[in-house]
């Protein structure tokens, strides 16, 4: 017991002071992507011809941040000419559309449905279904409850029942096999629900889209309140999120 207590003041407090202070992620950190709009169309070109995603869009020279998975090599052509990537975690919209972007993203503050902060604004508790992904959404969405986060001192919780739960957050690009339960799941829910579709493989399908075994955009199954994109999405991008769109 002496040994936790003098381990305890000897580590002291760990959690973060976001979102009371900003918090600056290492320069690598791949975030908001910041795009120069008067770039030569033969490099935009080239960096769509690039992207495993085709979230680039040539005309529009827009980014898709709902297939985008932050790979970044579009960054690298012509030295970042078209695009680079910004620190910013910030990310997130309450509309599939506002994902395509030209570099900045809506309010989502804003945006968020009144109703949810009203309802769940003091206690949110959520349900995970991972539905077919390739397991790095959840384990960033598991740090979460790390003692550097703290995701509960908001009163936000991942729990075990839906029953228990106000909403569903989906990864994954929602294979075959796992329609009956993401539904199955979402039905067993009492209403008043939410739906979030967390990193591009539930927005989009991300490295899965177009397969025949997944559906690959939650928004087809089941109406999406939040979009968190990334692939991962940062554990910081989770946690602006939902504190934006529910608690702000
Ligand atoms: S960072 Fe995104 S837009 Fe750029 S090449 Fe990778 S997937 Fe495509
Ligand atoms: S969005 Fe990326 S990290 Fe998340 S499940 Fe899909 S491939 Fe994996």
């Amino acid at each position: 017991m002496f040994k936790v207590i003098s381990n305890r003041l000897e580590q002291g407090y760990r959690t973060t002071t976001y979102p009371k202070e900003a918090i600056q992620l290492y320069s690598r950190f791949r975030g908001l992507p910041e795009i120069n709009d008067e770039c030569d169309p033969a490099i935009i070109r080239q960096c769509a011809d690039l992207c495993p995603q085709d979230a680039i869009l040539i005309e529009e020279k827009k980014i898709d941040l709902g297939r985008c998975t932050f790979c970044g090599a579009c960054a690298q052509v012509a030295d970042g000419a078209f695009v680079r990537f910004s620190t910013n975690f910030e990310m997130g919209t309450s509309r599939r559309e506002d994902l395509i972007t030209e570099g900045t993203l809506p309010d989502l503050a804003a945006h968020a449905k009144g109703h949810f902060k009203k309802l769940f604004g003091r206690s949110l508790q959520l349900r995970q279904i991972s539905a077919g992904g390739c397991n790095a959404c959840e384990a960033d969405i598991n740090v979460l409850n790390t003692p550097f986060f703290d995701l509960s001192r908001f009163g936000i919780d991942f729990v075990a029942s839906p029953r228990h739960a106000d909403g569903i957050h989906v990864t994954g690009p929602i294979t075959r096999n796992m329609q009956a339960a993401v539904l199955a799941t979402y039905e067993a829910v009492p209403a008043p629900k939410v739906v979030i579709a967390s990193g591009c493989c539930a927005i989009s399908g991300g490295p899965f889209h177009g397969g025949s075994e997944s559906l690959g955009d939650l928004n087809r199954l089941l109406p999406v309140d939040l979009y968190i994109p990334g692939c991962p999405p940062h554990p910081l991008t989770t946690l602006y999120a939902l504190l934006a769109f529910f608690k702000k």
